[in-house]
Order: structure tokens, then sequence, then C-alpha cells
């Protein structure tokens, strides 16, 4: 095969589509390089348009956790397309997915499915305001919660903000109801605020598990000042245990927002929660939201084929893959001696290179600055091991990820660390 393909294409993507691609976080402005371009993927493997083989630790940003291409879902999905693609009408895969959601998550009565966790962030916060009647949005430095105006809100400072526009072409006017505050510190709400809304485990600044307590007083301050609290649960359900973080940490929200997994890889997303808040939603309620392919026939059908695999036991098998990784990557960094950390919650792994824990997105920025994770990043990917193009992300394994994968990832982690401590 010609091993000039990817920078060949990369050249006509650069062309005709911003910045070469069609979301940001595939960009690698913060690794350096081009990104590959994929010409197919099969498990744990992904395979780029030169031919070179990677151990995939993206996975779609988590959304395909049996890993790529699986053939329930490979056939569920050819299936469900001879039928038809679209119909803008009802389905009953549509109400056997909401079914399935709902029996799995605690406190889920009813399900809304959109096409993206942008879409599910968006309407859980319309939701809140229509319950409420306030405007007021709490949301976390360094939570990512889809690119709706109103949410793309962020601080980098420890103390509270009062809406600081994150991006051009965002009106003042629409973050002006926005307060971000630092994640694992309860903040302090008051009655204008309709809802706090959090990644009950923080996965878009790397990996940062909530403190003990900060659920629970999250749950305890939005009770108080009778705010809805939303668990954007986009990563985490049906990622880290059987239902979600809300289930694995006995904290119960009022609304989540699901994606990536509940997808099976094909656009989809879903806000859900009690029946009350719910049908709030038109075409009942006086909260309007709507979506053409929402609730797509080859996306409910890769949803349900999904779903029906992950028993209990599945997320066991996850969760030792993802310990043995986070050992073996730790030890690797540990023994070229780079001060680094490779925090883990259940399934979910992340590495962050410092000395310190890092508990907020002034600890991630702070462990991002120094440049280790672009070079790590560099070695890992020529040693076969693809890992997210950022030091904000974090790892995903799939159940495709076996002894096999774990031990090529370790063996890769030594010599990039080795490489990595040579380079400073
Ligand atoms: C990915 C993600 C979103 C946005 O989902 P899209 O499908 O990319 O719009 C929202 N919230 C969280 C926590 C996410 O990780």
């Amino acid at each position: 095969m010609c091993a000039q393909q990817n920078s060949a294409l990369w050249a006509r993507a650069t062309a005709v589509i911003p910045g070469g691609v069609n979301s940001p976080v595939r960009a690698f402005g913060s690794v350096g390089g081009e990104p590959y371009f994929v010409a197919e993927a099969d498990g744990a493997y992904l395979t780029d348009v030169d031919g070179n083989r990677y151990v995939d630790y993206v996975q779609s940003w988590g959304a395909s956790i049996l890993g790529h291409a699986h053939p329930a879902v490979v056939d569920a999905v050819a299936s469900a397309a001879a039928r038809g693609t679209t119909y803008g009408a009802p389905t009953e895969s549509e109400v056997a997915l909401a079914e399935m959601i709902a029996a799995a998550i605690p406190g889920c009565e009813m399900v809304r499915l959109v096409s993206s966790g942008t879409e599910a962030a968006m309407t859980a916060v319309r939701i809140a305001r229509g319950a409420t009647g306030r405007d007021r949005v709490v949301k976390f430095a360094g939570c990512y919660h889809g690119h709706s105006d109103a949410l793309l809100a962020s601080s980098g400072s420890g103390v509270a903000t009062l809406g600081r526009v994150d991006s051009a072409g965002v009106p003042a006017g629409a973050v002006e109801a926005t307060v971000v505050a630092p994640y694992n510190a309860v903040p302090v709400l008051d009655e204008r605020v309709a809802c706090v809304i959090v990644e009950p485990v923080a996965a878009n600044m790397g990996l940062i598990p909530p403190a003990p307590g900060f659920l629970q007083g999250l749950r305890r301050a939005c009770d108080e000042v009778g705010a809805l609290l939303i668990f954007d649960e986009v990563i985490t359900g049906f990622r880290i245990a059987p239902g979600c973080a809300a289930a694995r940490f006995g904290v119960q929200p009022d609304l989540y927002c699901l994606g990536k997994v509940v997808g099976g890889g094909l656009p989809l997303a879903a806000v859900a929660g009690a029946a009350a808040a719910m049908e709030l939603l038109a075409p009942v309620g006086p909260v309007y939201q709507a979506g053409t392919l929402a609730g797509n026939p080859l996306a409910t059908a890769a949803g349900l084929a999904v779903l029906e695999l992950l028993g209990p036991s599945v997320y066991d098998e996850l969760e030792r893959t993802v310990a043995t990784l986070a050992a073996g990557i730790g030890g690797a960094l540990a023994d070229a001696g780079l001060a680094a950390q490779v925090p883990v919650c259940s399934t979910l792994c992340g590495v962050f290179f410092g000395a310190a824990p890092v508990t907020d997105y002034e600890g991630a920025r702070h462990a991002a600055a120094g440049g280790d994770y672009a070079r790590f990043f560099r070695a890992m990917l020529a040693r076969g091991v693809a890992l997210a193009p950022s030091p904000y992300e974090v790892m995903f394994c799939s159940l495709a990820h076996g002894e096999r994968e774990v031990e090529a990832t370790v063996a890769a982690a030594t010599a990039a660390a080795r490489e990595v401590a040579a380079a400073r």
C-alpha cells in the first residue's frame, strides 16, 4: 500500500473541511502531526489508510463498548437498513430501547431519544428551566455538555464565575445565566437556580472521579432550593456500571443525559427521568424539542443490539481489563522516573503527568501544561497504540480489548515512557 495516502488525504481534507476534521477533538493540534485517516476497524483495532494498525483507546470517544464492527451490531444495522433508514413516524424499536433504558436507570420512567449528546444536555436544561420557571444553570469547570450556546461557558479560575463566553459566536446573553463552579466542591445555590448539570465522573478533562460526598452534596443543595439535578452520563451511562454512575454512587438525579454507548456507535442520545419532568416536553407539555432523525431506526437497532449484550458480568470483565491496563501504564511511567497519575474509576482510566493528584480543572490544566502527554502520545502511536490526541481525554477500553492488547499496550508504554523521560 502506498504510504503517502494519509498525507494526501490530509491535504485534501484541510482544503475542504475546516481544520481537516468534522469535530475539533479529532485534530492533532495539541499533540502535533496529522491525524490518521481510518480505513477500517475491527474489535480493539483500527487500520489507517496507509495500512498501519493500532490498538484503539478512543473507540469513538467511548461509543463502542463492544469494540468496532461487532457482528451483533453490524447485523442489526444491516437488517434495519434493509427495512428503510428513516420514516419520520414512530417504530417499535424506539419503544423497546426506551423501555430498556428506563429499566436500567434508577428513577427513570420516561425517555426522549435525540441524535446527539449536545441535544440531550440542551433539552435537559430546557426541561429544568421549564419546570422551575428559573433561568440560572450551574455547571462545573472542565465538564463538557456538548456545544449548545448556554453550556459553552467555562472558567479556569477556582472561584465560581458568572457567564464567561468560551467560544466566538456565543452572545453574552446566552451565557448570562450560566454559572461555572469548580468541580468537586458543592456550590452555594439560591432560588434563582433552575438546575445543576454535572458529569458524575468527570471524563472530559482527563479522568476525575467525584470526591466522596460531592454528588450527595449536590443532591442536597438542589433539594434545598428546589433546583433540578442533571447527571450528564453521556460517557458514564452503560459504561461504568450496568446502569449508570447514579446507580454506582447511589445518588439519583432528576434528569439524565445519555449518549455514546447507548447509540451503539450510531447517532443517538437520550434525555431521561421521572415522568413529571419528562412530560413537560412537547407534544404533551410546553417545553419544545424535536428531531427529524430522532430515534432513527438504524440507531435504535444498534443501541438495542449493544444493550442486550451488556449484562453485569461484562462490567466486571471490563473493570479487570482497565485495572490491569492502568497498573501496567502506571508502572511503566514510574519505572521511567516520570511523575504521573493513572486515575481509575470503574471501567474508565486516564493519564495525568505531574506529581499531584488531580481533582479539578485547574489541576488538569496544570498537568496538561508540561507537554509530556504529547510526547507520550506520539511515542505510543509510533508503537501502534492510539490514545486520544489530547491530555483532556480518558482511555476507552472495549470488551474486545483482551490480555494480548493490554500486554502490547503496556510494552509500548514501557518504551514510550523511557523516550519521554529521555526527552526531558
Ligand atoms: C460527548 C459528550 C457530550 C456531547 O455529545 P455529542 O454526541 O458529541 O453531542 C455531552 N456530554 C458529555 C459528558 C460528553 O462526553
